[in-house]
């Protein structure tokens, strides 16, 4: 087979255009849609003037910026340094900004600037979903993934560990002092720069200490990044931030489905109990609509927060933990309750009387005793209780009859289907993150700071599945026009 003649010394008589190069149906094309149908408000909201300054040397477009920014994060293009190459080199890049080449500080000052507003990007994206009828909400599901913070494990000290690194630093400073001031030589008008760098490693150490010495404050803390606690991951215990998502299928049809998030937040907690009732509220105010049922896993599960779904009248459907647990012959939801006379009647007949309330981590409970001669005479004795003095006990907390009508529930046919779909649902949406937008570590510190760039994965994950349903459309092209200069409002 003859080869097809090459030479990179080509000449154009006509050369081809950008516009050419870059295929019709291209991601970046549909950023560059998304980002050019903001409007007044929500540029406002960025703190972006899109009239710009009359004034001074001419500034690169906000729309260009912004169009390189949310396409890398689509792409796992994330850091300045890299975008900035990007402009230069690819095609996608060149197109957006119109042939421009903005530098990595140009790009990062845009970011670091506006990147608390760009949070109002990822409620558009809900919206505009909504819009086109792109989700139903008949079921979301929430999860949350550890993603790792941009500090080293070995950097997090406890208080003892501050105070020995302060003894070594202080020494190390002592004798640098000393080499810096001995000699007949002029000293140099700036500080070596071992003492300067040993000068700020003291001073981080001492707001460390101090921070650590509030009475709210944790037992250890990283002096690369003080928001991020250490947390289990899958590749071991590390500086981490637990990084939320609900999220909602697409409905089925063109290009086969997908995925939307719908709620995302950060938080430096490791455990998910206390993030249901938030999560909830944020994708009910993005969406304007409860779904009809929210799955999440039993990290999820917790008394508090079905009382708080059900004070909202979100439907929920969530196993505990203490799944085992419910099976014994003698767990307490065997035991059943006459309300009228403030009792509870064992499996064996006997009579369990409250006696009195005790708090058990920061929880009123009510305490109800069995006769302990009874107990003893029970052939479940030694199995249901050991407690030959007392007899059993039932520690009642404030939430018990809502969480034994969600056990009901939850033994449904109904409810285990969903319960089983939730895998598939929310975690394919951590891979994609962290696999193809790049996200396995966050790139900036600090609690704030992570939430942005959480919010704008999130953006730019629901424009991956909103560009594979524009370039094949459930809906005419005008309903995408009308739905993108539309989401701004509320649903
Ligand atoms: S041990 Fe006591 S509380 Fe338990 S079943 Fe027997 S009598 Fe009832």
């Amino acid at each position: 087979m003859p080869h097809r003649p090459m030479s990179r010394e080509q000449q154009w008589l006509l050369p081809p255009s950008l516009d050419e190069l870059v295929p019709a149906d291209h991601p970046a094309r549909f950023v560059a849609e998304f980002v050019d149908a903001l409007d007044g408000g929500a540029w406002a909201a960025m703190g972006i003037d899109l009239a710009g300054d009359p004034l001074g040397a001419p500034a690169y477009h906000p729309r260009a910026l912004l169009s390189v920014w949310v396409y890398g994060f689509m792409t796992g293009v994330r850091s300045s340094r890299k975008l900035e190459a990007a402009c230069r080199e690819q095609l996608p890049y060149l197109w957006l900004t119109g042939c421009q080449t903005p530098d990595h500080i140009t790009l990062w000052r845009f970011y670091a600037v506006h990147r608390a507003g760009m949070r109002q990007l990822f409620t558009r994206t809900v919206r505009m979903a909504l819009r086109l009828q792109l989700v139903a909400l008949a079921v979301q599901a929430v999860d949350g993934t550890k993603v790792d913070a941009n500090a080293s494990g070995a950097r997090t000290y406890d208080s003892a560990g501050l105070r020995r690194l302060l003894d070594r630093v202080e020494g190390a400073i002592d004798d640098l002092e000393a080499q810096h001031e001995a000699g007949d030589e002029p000293r140099p008008a700036r500080l070596p720069a071992a003492l300067a760098t040993r000068r700020r490693l003291r001073t981080q150490v001492r707001t460390a200490l101090a921070t650590l010495d509030q009475p709210t404050s944790p037992t250890r803390i990283n002096l690369t990044d003080a928001d991020a606690p250490l947390m289990k991951t899958r590749q071991g215990v590390r500086p981490a931030y637990n990084a939320q998502a609900m999220v909602a299928p697409v409905a089925r049809g063109a290009a086969g489905g997908g995925r939307l998030i719908t709620a995302v937040a950060v938080v430096d907690d490791p455990a998910d109990a206390a993030q249901l009732p938030p999560m909830l509220a944020q994708a009910e105010a993005a969406t304007g609509t409860p779904a009809d049922l929210t799955v999440a896993d039993a990290g999820y599960h917790s008394g508090a927060a079905l009382a708080a779904c059900a004070r909202r009248g979100h439907r929920v459907a969530m196993p505990e933990a203490q799944a085992r647990a419910l099976q014994q012959p003698y767990h307490k939801d065997r035991f059943s309750y006459e309300a009228a006379r403030d009792r509870y009647r064992c499996p064996a007949g006997q009579w369990l009387r409250f006696t009195r309330t005790k708090t058990t981590q920061g929880t009123a409970m009510r305490l109800y005793r069995a006769s302990g001669a009874v107990c003893r005479a029970c052939p479940a004795f030694g199995i249901c209780t050991t407690d030959g003095r007392h007899g059993r006990g039932l520690e009642i907390g404030p939430h018990d009859a809502l969480l034994r009508r969600h056990r009901a529930w939850m033994a449904t046919r109904a409810a285990q289907h969903w319960v089983a779909q939730r895998p598939a649902l929310v975690e394919p949406v951590f891979g994609i993150i962290k696999d193809q937008q790049g996200a396995r570590r966050f790139l900036l510190r600090g609690l704030a700071n992570v939430k942005a760039e959480w919010a704008l994965l999130a953006t730019a994950f629901n424009l991956r599945t909103l560009w594979r349903l524009w370039r094949a459309p459930p809906t005419e092209p005008a309903g995408w026009d009308a739905a993108m200069t539309t989401a701004g409002a509320p649903a």
